[in-house]
Protein backbone atom coordinates (compact mmCIF):
# COMPACT_ATOMS: atom_id res chain seq x y z
CA UNK A 1 0.00 0.00 0.00
CA UNK A 2 1.64 3.29 -0.53
CA UNK A 3 2.05 5.82 1.97
CA UNK A 4 1.77 9.36 2.31
CA UNK A 5 3.03 11.87 5.19
CA UNK A 6 2.05 15.50 5.66
CA UNK A 7 3.14 18.33 7.71
CA UNK A 8 0.46 21.64 8.29
CA UNK A 9 1.14 24.98 9.51
CA UNK A 10 -0.84 27.32 10.33
CA UNK A 11 -4.63 28.30 10.84
CA UNK A 12 -7.48 26.11 11.15
CA UNK A 13 -8.24 26.29 7.76
CA UNK A 14 -4.93 24.43 6.35
CA UNK A 15 -4.84 21.80 8.95
CA UNK A 16 -8.99 21.23 7.14
CA UNK A 17 -7.56 21.51 3.93
CA UNK A 18 -4.94 18.82 4.76
CA UNK A 19 -7.82 16.45 6.22
CA UNK A 20 -9.29 17.05 2.83
CA UNK A 21 -6.58 16.07 0.84
CA UNK A 22 -6.08 13.01 3.02
CA UNK A 23 -9.32 12.04 2.03
CA UNK A 24 -8.09 12.35 -1.58
CA UNK A 25 -5.13 10.13 -1.02
CA UNK A 26 -6.74 7.47 1.14
CA UNK A 27 -9.50 7.62 -1.50
CA UNK A 28 -6.77 6.45 -3.94
CA UNK A 29 -5.44 3.55 -1.43
CA UNK A 30 -2.73 5.03 0.26
CA UNK A 31 -2.05 4.73 3.75
CA UNK A 32 -1.07 7.52 5.88
CA UNK A 33 2.21 7.55 8.33
CA UNK A 34 3.84 10.08 10.34
CA UNK A 35 6.19 12.42 8.66
CA UNK A 36 9.40 11.16 10.83
CA UNK A 37 8.45 7.91 8.90
CA UNK A 38 9.95 7.01 4.99
CA UNK A 39 7.13 7.58 2.92
CA UNK A 40 6.17 7.71 -1.06
CA UNK A 41 4.44 11.22 -0.91
CA UNK A 42 5.00 14.15 1.39
CA UNK A 43 2.15 17.33 1.24
CA UNK A 44 3.25 19.71 3.10
CA UNK A 45 0.93 22.66 3.65
CA UNK A 46 2.70 25.82 3.94
CA UNK A 47 2.04 29.21 5.74
CA UNK A 48 3.27 32.28 4.78
CA UNK A 49 1.24 35.01 7.42
CA UNK A 50 4.91 35.85 8.89
CA UNK A 51 8.10 35.23 7.86
CA UNK A 52 8.48 32.88 10.23
CA UNK A 53 5.85 30.83 8.31
CA UNK A 54 8.04 30.96 5.57
CA UNK A 55 11.41 29.88 7.06
CA UNK A 56 10.02 27.20 8.95
CA UNK A 57 7.60 25.99 5.55
CA UNK A 58 11.28 25.51 4.11
CA UNK A 59 12.99 24.04 6.43
CA UNK A 60 10.30 21.23 6.55
CA UNK A 61 10.01 20.78 2.99
CA UNK A 62 14.21 20.42 3.32
CA UNK A 63 13.44 17.77 5.97
CA UNK A 64 10.75 15.54 3.58
CA UNK A 65 13.04 15.38 1.00
CA UNK A 66 16.18 13.90 2.97
CA UNK A 67 14.38 11.60 4.55
CA UNK A 68 13.34 10.05 1.20
CA UNK A 69 14.44 11.53 -1.96
CA UNK A 70 12.62 9.25 -3.88
CA UNK A 71 9.53 10.45 -2.26
CA UNK A 72 7.18 12.55 -4.24
CA UNK A 73 7.54 16.37 -2.69
CA UNK A 74 4.40 18.01 -2.89
CA UNK A 75 3.87 21.37 -1.68
CA UNK A 76 0.71 23.33 -1.09
CA UNK A 77 -1.24 26.10 0.69
CA UNK A 78 -0.28 29.70 1.37
CA UNK A 79 3.41 30.08 1.17
CA UNK A 80 3.10 27.77 -2.12
CA UNK A 81 0.51 30.34 -3.88
CA UNK A 82 2.62 33.25 -3.04
CA UNK A 83 5.93 32.32 -3.67
CA UNK A 84 6.11 28.98 -6.26
CA UNK A 85 9.02 29.96 -7.74
CA UNK A 86 11.34 30.35 -4.56
CA UNK A 87 9.78 26.16 -3.63
CA UNK A 88 10.15 24.85 -7.16
CA UNK A 89 14.18 26.41 -6.26
CA UNK A 90 14.49 23.55 -3.51
CA UNK A 91 16.13 20.66 -4.40
CA UNK A 92 14.14 17.77 -4.64
CA UNK A 93 10.50 19.93 -4.68
CA UNK A 94 8.44 17.86 -7.10
CA UNK A 95 5.11 19.50 -7.11
CA UNK A 96 3.81 23.31 -6.11
CA UNK A 97 0.12 23.57 -6.01
CA UNK A 98 -1.28 26.83 -4.05
CA UNK A 99 -4.12 27.38 -2.61
CA UNK A 100 -6.63 26.17 -5.23
CA UNK A 101 -7.16 22.81 -7.88
CA UNK A 102 -6.08 20.72 -5.04
CA UNK A 103 -9.08 17.74 -6.45
CA UNK A 104 -6.47 17.54 -9.22
CA UNK A 105 -3.55 16.82 -6.72
CA UNK A 106 -3.64 12.99 -7.49
CA UNK A 107 -3.19 12.91 -11.26
CA UNK A 108 -0.45 15.58 -10.81
CA UNK A 109 1.20 12.74 -8.41
CA UNK A 110 0.86 9.73 -10.37
CA UNK A 111 2.18 11.54 -13.21
CA UNK A 112 5.40 12.98 -11.19
CA UNK A 113 5.75 9.18 -10.11
CA UNK A 114 6.00 8.04 -13.87
CA UNK A 115 8.38 10.75 -15.46
CA UNK A 116 9.40 12.46 -12.51
CA UNK A 117 9.12 15.92 -13.97
CA UNK A 118 8.53 18.93 -11.53
CA UNK A 119 5.55 20.71 -11.76
CA UNK A 120 4.47 24.22 -10.94
CA UNK A 121 0.65 24.30 -10.95
CA UNK A 122 0.10 27.36 -9.44
CA UNK A 123 -2.77 29.63 -10.68
CA UNK A 124 -3.62 33.20 -10.39
CA UNK A 125 -5.96 33.00 -7.56
CA UNK A 126 -7.31 36.54 -7.80
CA UNK A 127 -9.35 35.93 -10.24
CA UNK A 128 -11.05 32.92 -8.93
CA UNK A 129 -14.65 33.21 -7.66
CA UNK A 130 -15.61 29.53 -6.51
CA UNK A 131 -15.50 27.91 -3.36
CA UNK A 132 -13.17 24.60 -3.51
CA UNK A 133 -15.66 21.76 -2.79
CA UNK A 134 -13.51 19.38 -0.28
CA UNK A 135 -14.97 17.18 1.53
CA UNK A 136 -14.47 15.74 5.50
CA UNK A 137 -16.13 12.74 6.16
CA UNK A 138 -14.31 12.39 9.62
CA UNK A 139 -11.61 14.39 11.48
CA UNK A 140 -8.56 12.63 13.41
CA UNK A 141 -9.68 14.40 16.57
CA UNK A 142 -12.56 12.79 17.93
CA UNK A 143 -14.51 15.56 19.55
CA UNK A 144 -14.52 18.99 17.85
CA UNK A 145 -14.66 19.40 13.94
CA UNK A 146 -13.94 22.09 12.25
CA UNK A 147 -16.17 23.14 9.40
CA UNK A 148 -14.93 25.65 6.29
CA UNK A 149 -16.92 27.60 5.35
CA UNK A 150 -15.26 30.46 3.77
CA UNK A 151 -12.78 31.33 1.66
CA UNK A 152 -10.49 34.27 0.76
CA UNK A 153 -10.78 37.74 1.81
CA UNK A 154 -12.08 41.22 0.58
CA UNK A 155 -10.76 43.41 3.04
CA UNK A 156 -6.73 43.99 1.87
CA UNK A 157 -5.65 45.02 5.61
CA UNK A 158 -2.35 46.71 5.02
CA UNK A 159 -0.48 44.61 6.71
CA UNK A 160 -2.07 41.48 5.62
CA UNK A 161 -0.67 38.95 2.86
CA UNK A 162 -4.07 36.93 2.88
CA UNK A 163 -5.47 38.20 0.23
CA UNK A 164 -3.04 37.46 -2.12
CA UNK A 165 -2.51 34.08 -0.98
CA UNK A 166 -6.17 32.67 -0.76
CA UNK A 167 -8.17 35.30 -3.54
CA UNK A 168 -11.16 37.38 -2.72
CA UNK A 169 -14.27 36.14 -0.57
CA UNK A 170 -16.12 32.93 -1.63
CA UNK A 171 -18.70 31.16 0.27
CA UNK A 172 -19.44 27.66 0.06
CA UNK A 173 -22.93 26.49 -1.03
CA UNK A 174 -25.45 26.37 2.19
CA UNK A 175 -26.83 22.88 1.45
CA UNK A 176 -23.43 21.69 1.39
CA UNK A 177 -22.55 23.12 4.54
CA UNK A 178 -25.53 21.68 6.11
CA UNK A 179 -25.04 18.36 4.50
CA UNK A 180 -21.59 18.00 6.26
CA UNK A 181 -22.41 19.29 9.76
CA UNK A 182 -25.13 16.53 9.19
CA UNK A 183 -22.55 13.73 8.42
CA UNK A 184 -20.32 14.86 10.81
CA UNK A 185 -23.24 14.37 13.57
CA UNK A 186 -23.61 11.45 12.38
CA UNK A 187 -20.23 10.10 13.11
CA UNK A 188 -20.62 11.23 16.42
CA UNK A 189 -19.39 14.95 16.87
CA UNK A 190 -20.88 17.24 19.41
CA UNK A 191 -19.36 20.48 18.54
CA UNK A 192 -18.67 22.45 15.39
CA UNK A 193 -16.00 25.23 14.65
CA UNK A 194 -17.18 27.30 11.54
CA UNK A 195 -13.51 28.31 10.00
CA UNK A 196 -12.79 30.38 7.03
CA UNK A 197 -10.11 33.00 6.30
CA UNK A 198 -12.63 35.92 6.86
CA UNK A 199 -15.68 33.61 8.64
CA UNK A 200 -17.88 36.35 9.03
CA UNK A 201 -17.67 37.54 5.22
CA UNK A 202 -19.94 34.43 4.88
CA UNK A 203 -22.43 35.07 1.82
CA UNK A 204 -20.76 38.21 0.27
CA UNK A 205 -21.19 36.44 -2.13
CA UNK A 206 -24.39 35.10 -1.79
CA UNK A 207 -27.99 36.25 -2.85
CA UNK A 208 -29.42 37.05 0.92
CA UNK A 209 -27.65 34.35 2.81
CA UNK A 210 -25.41 35.36 5.15
CA UNK A 211 -24.04 34.10 8.36
CA UNK A 212 -26.50 34.82 10.50
CA UNK A 213 -28.75 32.97 8.49
CA UNK A 214 -26.67 29.56 8.07
CA UNK A 215 -26.46 29.49 12.05
CA UNK A 216 -30.40 29.54 12.30
CA UNK A 217 -30.02 26.88 9.57
CA UNK A 218 -27.15 25.08 11.93
CA UNK A 219 -28.85 25.49 15.05
CA UNK A 220 -31.84 22.76 13.61
CA UNK A 221 -29.80 20.02 13.35
CA UNK A 222 -31.02 17.15 16.08
CA UNK A 223 -27.40 16.21 17.84
CA UNK A 224 -25.11 19.08 17.14
CA UNK A 225 -24.71 20.54 20.79
CA UNK A 226 -22.40 23.36 19.98
CA UNK A 227 -21.81 25.64 17.15
CA UNK A 228 -18.43 27.91 17.59
CA UNK A 229 -17.22 30.49 15.08
CA UNK A 230 -13.61 30.32 14.61
CA UNK A 231 -13.53 34.33 14.16
CA UNK A 232 -15.51 36.95 13.04
CA UNK A 233 -14.76 41.02 12.73
CA UNK A 234 -16.33 43.44 14.61
CA UNK A 235 -17.03 44.98 11.95
CA UNK A 236 -19.64 42.02 11.12
CA UNK A 237 -21.32 41.54 14.43
CA UNK A 238 -24.86 43.44 13.71
CA UNK A 239 -28.17 42.69 15.87
CA UNK A 240 -28.86 40.08 13.72
CA UNK A 241 -25.57 38.19 14.51
CA UNK A 242 -26.31 39.07 18.38
CA UNK A 243 -29.77 37.90 18.20
CA UNK A 244 -29.03 34.47 16.82
CA UNK A 245 -26.09 34.50 18.90
CA UNK A 246 -28.39 34.84 21.86
CA UNK A 247 -31.26 32.53 20.47
CA UNK A 248 -29.88 29.13 20.91
CA UNK A 249 -27.99 27.71 23.71
CA UNK A 250 -26.44 25.89 20.67
CA UNK A 251 -24.36 28.95 20.30
CA UNK A 252 -21.12 29.08 21.92
CA UNK A 253 -20.68 32.09 24.37
CA UNK A 254 -17.50 32.27 22.64
CA UNK A 255 -16.19 35.28 20.11
CA UNK A 256 -12.82 35.62 18.70
CA UNK A 257 -12.60 39.12 17.71
CA UNK A 258 -9.42 40.78 16.39
CA UNK A 259 -9.03 43.89 17.31
CA UNK A 260 -5.30 44.51 16.05
CA UNK A 261 -4.68 47.53 17.45
CA UNK A 262 -6.09 49.79 20.61
CA UNK A 263 -5.08 53.18 18.87
CA UNK A 264 -7.03 54.97 16.59
CA UNK A 265 -4.40 56.55 14.01
CA UNK A 266 -2.96 52.26 14.34
CA UNK A 267 -5.87 51.62 13.30
CA UNK A 268 -6.58 54.22 10.47
CA UNK A 269 -3.03 52.90 9.02
CA UNK A 270 -3.84 48.97 9.21
CA UNK A 271 -6.97 49.65 7.02
CA UNK A 272 -9.29 48.13 10.08
CA UNK A 273 -13.09 48.78 9.36
CA UNK A 274 -13.61 50.33 12.44
CA UNK A 275 -12.38 53.08 15.46
CA UNK A 276 -11.38 51.79 19.01
CA UNK A 277 -15.36 53.67 20.24
CA UNK A 278 -16.89 51.59 17.78
CA UNK A 279 -15.34 48.05 18.63
CA UNK A 280 -16.09 49.01 22.20
CA UNK A 281 -19.35 49.50 21.47
CA UNK A 282 -19.32 46.21 19.80
CA UNK A 283 -17.95 44.85 23.09
CA UNK A 284 -20.67 46.54 25.16
CA UNK A 285 -23.03 45.20 23.31
CA UNK A 286 -22.25 41.81 22.93
CA UNK A 287 -21.74 41.31 26.99
CA UNK A 288 -25.47 43.03 27.40
CA UNK A 289 -26.72 40.50 25.06
CA UNK A 290 -24.44 37.21 26.18
CA UNK A 291 -23.55 37.84 29.91
CA UNK A 292 -20.72 35.59 30.87
CA UNK A 293 -19.60 35.44 27.01
CA UNK A 294 -15.77 35.04 26.41
CA UNK A 295 -14.18 37.53 24.16
CA UNK A 296 -10.77 37.06 22.74
CA UNK A 297 -9.04 38.83 20.47
CA UNK A 298 -5.32 39.02 18.42
CA UNK A 299 -3.58 42.04 18.83
CA UNK A 300 -0.28 43.17 16.61
CA UNK A 301 1.86 45.14 18.19
CA UNK A 302 5.42 47.16 16.46
CA UNK A 303 3.14 48.20 13.24
CA UNK A 304 5.34 50.75 11.63
CA UNK A 305 5.67 54.16 13.47
CA UNK A 306 3.49 53.02 16.98
CA UNK A 307 4.74 55.63 19.30
CA UNK A 308 5.16 54.82 22.71
CA UNK A 309 1.84 56.55 23.49
CA UNK A 310 -0.16 54.99 21.14
CA UNK A 311 1.08 51.97 22.40
CA UNK A 312 0.40 53.01 25.79
CA UNK A 313 -3.10 54.63 25.02
CA UNK A 314 -4.16 50.65 23.17
CA UNK A 315 -3.02 49.52 26.24
CA UNK A 316 -5.20 51.21 28.57
CA UNK A 317 -8.14 50.81 25.78
CA UNK A 318 -7.13 46.67 25.97
CA UNK A 319 -7.58 47.04 29.54
CA UNK A 320 -11.08 48.29 30.17
CA UNK A 321 -12.13 45.92 27.60
CA UNK A 322 -11.77 42.90 30.11
CA UNK A 323 -10.75 40.14 27.27
CA UNK A 324 -11.23 36.81 28.19
CA UNK A 325 -8.07 36.34 26.17
CA UNK A 326 -5.37 37.98 24.25
CA UNK A 327 -3.28 36.59 21.25
CA UNK A 328 -0.01 38.76 20.61
CA UNK A 329 2.31 39.37 17.87
CA UNK A 330 5.27 41.60 16.73
CA UNK A 331 4.01 42.82 13.50
CA UNK A 332 6.00 40.91 10.52
CA UNK A 333 6.75 42.72 7.05
CA UNK A 334 5.25 40.74 4.48
CA UNK A 335 6.96 41.86 0.98
CA UNK A 336 3.86 42.91 -0.97
CA UNK A 337 1.75 44.60 1.55
CA UNK A 338 1.61 48.32 1.65
CA UNK A 339 2.52 48.63 5.84
CA UNK A 340 5.94 46.52 4.21
CA UNK A 341 6.78 49.64 2.05
CA UNK A 342 6.00 52.30 5.37
CA UNK A 343 8.55 54.12 7.09
CA UNK A 344 9.43 54.09 10.55
CA UNK A 345 9.73 49.73 10.83
CA UNK A 346 9.52 49.30 14.50
CA UNK A 347 12.91 48.42 15.88
CA UNK A 348 12.75 44.44 17.24
CA UNK A 349 13.77 44.86 20.36
CA UNK A 350 10.81 47.30 20.73
CA UNK A 351 8.36 44.98 19.31
CA UNK A 352 9.84 42.38 22.13
CA UNK A 353 8.84 44.46 25.12
CA UNK A 354 5.99 45.57 24.01
CA UNK A 355 4.79 41.82 23.15
CA UNK A 356 5.92 40.96 26.60
CA UNK A 357 4.04 43.73 28.33
CA UNK A 358 0.49 42.71 26.71
CA UNK A 359 1.17 39.08 27.09
CA UNK A 360 1.59 39.66 30.55
CA UNK A 361 -1.87 41.95 30.71
CA UNK A 362 -3.08 38.95 28.30
CA UNK A 363 -2.31 36.64 31.47
CA UNK A 364 -3.91 38.38 34.36
CA UNK A 365 -7.11 39.44 32.08
CA UNK A 366 -7.56 34.96 31.35
CA UNK A 367 -6.87 34.27 35.38
CA UNK A 368 -9.79 37.02 36.26
CA UNK A 369 -11.47 35.15 33.57
CA UNK A 370 -11.59 31.78 34.64
CA UNK A 371 -11.89 33.11 38.76
CA UNK A 372 -15.26 34.47 37.63
CA UNK A 373 -16.64 30.56 37.06
CA UNK A 374 -15.28 29.05 40.33
CA UNK A 375 -18.74 27.52 41.98
CA UNK A 376 -20.33 27.36 38.80
CA UNK A 377 -21.56 24.46 36.90
CA UNK A 378 -20.55 24.56 33.14
CA UNK A 379 -21.36 21.50 29.99
CA UNK A 380 -17.10 20.46 29.08
CA UNK A 381 -16.57 17.75 26.16
CA UNK A 382 -13.21 16.06 27.27
CA UNK A 383 -11.19 16.05 24.43
CA UNK A 384 -7.76 14.11 25.93
CA UNK A 385 -6.37 12.66 29.09
CA UNK A 386 -4.83 15.84 30.90
CA UNK A 387 -1.61 16.50 29.21
CA UNK A 388 1.35 15.74 32.03
CA UNK A 389 -0.73 13.57 34.27
CA UNK A 390 -1.45 10.82 31.65
CA UNK A 391 -2.85 7.43 33.17
CA UNK A 392 -3.33 9.50 36.40
CA UNK A 393 -7.46 9.55 35.43
CA UNK A 394 -7.41 13.03 34.20
CA UNK A 395 -8.94 14.20 31.16
CA UNK A 396 -9.38 17.63 29.71
CA UNK A 397 -11.62 19.41 27.59
CA UNK A 398 -13.54 22.84 26.48
CA UNK A 399 -16.56 24.50 28.41
CA UNK A 400 -18.84 26.75 25.61
CA UNK A 401 -17.58 29.87 26.86
CA UNK A 402 -13.86 28.28 26.19
CA UNK A 403 -12.50 27.59 29.36
CA UNK A 404 -10.20 24.47 29.57
CA UNK A 405 -11.09 22.52 32.32
CA UNK A 406 -9.32 19.39 33.92
CA UNK A 407 -11.75 16.94 35.45
CA UNK A 408 -11.47 13.03 37.08
CA UNK A 409 -12.12 10.89 34.66
CA UNK A 410 -10.75 8.66 31.81
CA UNK A 411 -10.98 7.98 28.54
CA UNK A 412 -14.36 6.64 28.22
CA UNK A 413 -15.36 9.94 28.90
CA UNK A 414 -13.87 11.89 25.75
CA UNK A 415 -16.70 12.94 23.31
CA UNK A 416 -19.11 13.62 25.61
CA UNK A 417 -20.91 16.47 27.30
CA UNK A 418 -19.97 16.43 31.07
CA UNK A 419 -21.60 18.52 33.38
CA UNK A 420 -19.05 19.95 35.30
CA UNK A 421 -18.44 22.27 38.54
CA UNK A 422 -15.41 24.72 38.46
CA UNK A 423 -13.05 24.27 41.66
CA UNK A 424 -10.42 26.28 40.78
CA UNK A 425 -8.92 28.28 37.87
CA UNK A 426 -5.29 29.74 36.84
CA UNK A 427 -4.20 31.14 33.82
CA UNK A 428 -4.54 28.55 30.99
CA UNK A 429 -6.69 26.15 32.96
CA UNK A 430 -9.31 25.26 35.62
CA UNK A 431 -9.52 22.61 37.68
CA UNK A 432 -13.38 21.06 37.47
CA UNK A 433 -15.61 18.22 39.52
CA UNK A 434 -17.61 15.61 37.67
CA UNK A 435 -21.04 15.74 38.39
CA UNK A 436 -22.86 14.02 35.99
CA UNK A 437 -22.71 13.17 32.17
CA UNK A 438 -25.45 14.50 29.65
CA UNK A 439 -28.16 13.05 28.43
CA UNK A 440 -28.49 9.65 30.61
CA UNK A 441 -25.21 8.40 29.60
CA UNK A 442 -23.81 6.39 32.68
CA UNK A 443 -20.94 7.40 34.68
CA UNK A 444 -17.78 5.38 34.26
CA UNK A 445 -17.46 2.55 36.71
CA UNK A 446 -14.34 4.52 38.27
CA UNK A 447 -16.42 7.25 38.84
CA UNK A 448 -19.67 5.63 40.44
CA UNK A 449 -20.42 6.25 44.35
S1 LIG B 1 -9.50 40.75 7.50
FE1 LIG B 1 -7.53 41.71 7.22
S2 LIG B 1 -6.19 40.53 8.57
FE2 LIG B 1 -7.99 39.29 8.22
S3 LIG B 1 -7.49 37.95 6.48
FE3 LIG B 1 -8.54 39.79 5.72
S4 LIG B 1 -6.91 41.18 5.12
FE4 LIG B 1 -6.04 39.64 6.50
Amino acid sequence: MPSVAFYTLGCKVNFYDTEAIWQLFKNQGYEQVDFEQTADVYLINTCTVTNTGDKKSRQIIRRAVRRNPDAVIAVTGCYAQTSPAEIMAIPGVDLVIGTQDREKLMSFVTDIQNDRKPVNAVRNIMKTREFEELDVPDFAERTRAFLKIQEGCNNFCTFCIIPWSRGLSRSRKPESVLNQARQLVASGYKEIVLTGIHTGGYGDDLENYRLANLLSDLDKIDGLERIRISSIEASQIDDEMIAILNSSPKMCRHLHIPLQAGNDEILKRMRRKYTTAEFAEKITRLHEAMPGVAITTDVIVGFPGETEEQFESGYRFMEQLKFAEMHVFPYSKRTGTPAARMEDQMDEEVKHERVHKLIELSERMQAAYGREWVGRVLDVIPEREAKGSEGMGLVSGYTDNYLQVVLNGDESLIGKLCRVRITDSGVNECRGELLEVARGEALPVALQA
